[in-house]
C-alpha cells in the first residue's frame, strides 16, 4: 500500500489526492529554488527575508523563525547571521530592554524582496483560472488538510489579527495602539494588525 503505486492509486482517490499534492509540493520547492539562485541566496534565506518584511516586528525572533522554516534554532540563527553577512538584514539592540535584539531589513534586503516576492505566482495565476464558487471549496479543503498538518506540527503558519480569535478591535479607541490582544496582551496599532503573527488562532465561525 503505497501512493508510489500506480495500481493502488487507481483504486483510492485519496492516494491519487496525496499524490498531487506531493507534486503541488515539488512545485513549490522548484520555484523558490528558482528565484533564490536569481539573488544568490538559499531557499531558507529568501523565506527567512519573506518571514522578516511580513511578521511583526516583536514577533521577529530566532525561535519564531525556527518555527517558520522548521529547522532548530541554532539553523535559524545561522540563516540569520548568514543574511547579515550578505547585507540584507540588521541587528540592533532594544534601547529599553538590551536582552531583545530588533531583526531588520536594510536598504539593500528591501531591494531583495521587492525582486522576489512575487514568488508563487505561476500558482496563484493556475487557481485565478477556477471560477469563484470552486476557489471557495478549494480554499476550505486545502485550509482542512493545512489545519491537521499544523496539529501534527508539521507545518508552522502565522496569519494576521483580524481572523484570530484573540482579537479585541477598538479597545482603546483614539490611541495610537487602538486594538487589544488578549492572548499576548499588548496594544496593536493597525499597522501591526496588518503583519502576521505567529500565535494566530483562528476565530470559530
Ligand atoms: S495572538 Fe492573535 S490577536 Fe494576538 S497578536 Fe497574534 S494574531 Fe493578533
Amino acid at each position: 500500500m503505497s501512493i508510489f503505486d500506480p495500481v493502488y492509486r487507481q483504486k483510492n482517490i485519496g492516494g491519487q489526492i496525496t499524490r498531487t499534492l506531493f507534486h503541488i509540493g515539488q512545485a513549490v520547492k522548484n520555484i523558490f529554488w528558482d528565484k533564490s539562485r536569481l539573488e544568490h541566496l538559499t531557499p531558507a534565506q529568501v523565506k527567512s527575508l519573506l518571514f522578516i518584511t511580513y511578521t511583526r516586528e516583536d514577533a521577529i525572533t530566532i525561535g519564531n523563525l525556527a518555527r517558520y522554516l522548521t529547522c532548530t534554532p541554532a539553523t535559524a540563527s545561522g540563516v540569520i547571521d548568514s543574511l547579515e553577512r550578505k547585507n540584507l538584514i540588521l541587528r540592533s539592540r532594544d534601547p529599553e530592554d538590551r536582552r531583545r535584539v530588533h531583526i531588520s531589513l536594510t536598504a539593500e534586503g528591501v531591494r531583495v524582496v521587492g525582486d522576489i516576492e512575487d514568488i508563487g505566482y505561476e500558482i496563484e495565476e493556475i487557481v485565478r483560472e477556477f471560477d469563484p464558487q470552486e476557489q471557495k471549496i478549494l480554499e476550505k479543503l486545502l485550509l482542512a488538510i493545512s489545519e491537521k498538518l499544523m496539529e501534527k506540527g508539521l507545518i508552522f503558519s502565522g496569519d494576521i489579527c483580524t481572523e484570530c480569535c484573540f482579537f479585541k478591535r477598538d479597545r482603546h479607541l483614539g490611541e495610537l495602539k487602538p486594538h487589544y490582544c488578549e492572548n499576548l496582551h499588548i496594544l496593536l496599532s493597525e499597522e501591526e494588525i496588518c503583519k502576521e503573527c505567529p500565535h494566530f488562532k483562528k476565530t470559530l465561525n
